[in-house]
């Protein structure tokens, strides 16, 4: 890393720490021209891919923006719309993949809304899977009630997973070819 003071090519780290829980490290350097001390920011780049095929970095206000749109007029505050977008980055992340295309941002996004408030989860689901009719909707909100209701059996089963009985699948047949 160069120096911004003199502009010597070369620079020693003298210190080393990570910040933001990791996601970013900060290095203290030091300038063997001039003796001087310089911070400097590392942060892995994820990019997003948009659908014309431009990729922009990932950045956390453009999604609370989208979500923000969703939410008006509902019950949301801003720290509840700053939790969503870092659920949403960390989803994006785990991803794997330095670049994402854009609707898999939106798809990170749709699962935490639902979460935080039903309505603006409608709002932007009509939005982002271009709902057409009132028809959408409703499917879109039966889904929603099954998955709420598949979720409080969850909760309040205390049965065991069902064991499938191995001879079900019945003996082996030994007249089978081998490989
Ligand atoms: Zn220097």
């Amino acid at each position: 890393m160069r120096c911004p003071f003199c502009h010597n090519p070369d620079s020693r780290v003298v210190d080393s720490r990570e910040t933001d829980e990791g996601a970013t490290t900060r290095r203290r350097r030091s300038c063997p021209g001039c003796g001087r001390r310089f911070t400097t920011v590392e942060e892995a780049v994820l990019a997003v891919v948009k659908r014309s095929g431009v990729t922009e970095p990932f950045n956390r206000a453009k999604v609370i923006a989208g979500v923000r749109r969703a939410c008006q007029g509902r019950p949301v505050d801003e720290d509840q719309l700053a939790v969503l977008a870092a659920q949403v980055e960390d989803a994006v992340r785990c991803s794997g993949s330095a670049e994402v295309p854009s609707h898999e941002v939106g798809l990170a996004i749709l699962r935490p809304l639902r979460d935080l408030d039903e309505v603006a989860y409608l709002r932007f689901a009509s939005v982002y899977r271009s709902f057409t009719s009132a028809a959408d909707f409703e499917k879109e909100i039966a889904e929603m009630r099954a998955k709420a209701a598949s979720v409080a059996q969850m909760a309040t089963a205390d049965l065991p997973p069902p064991v499938i009985p191995r001879s079900a699948a019945g003996p082996p047949d030994p007249t089978a070819p081998g490989d």
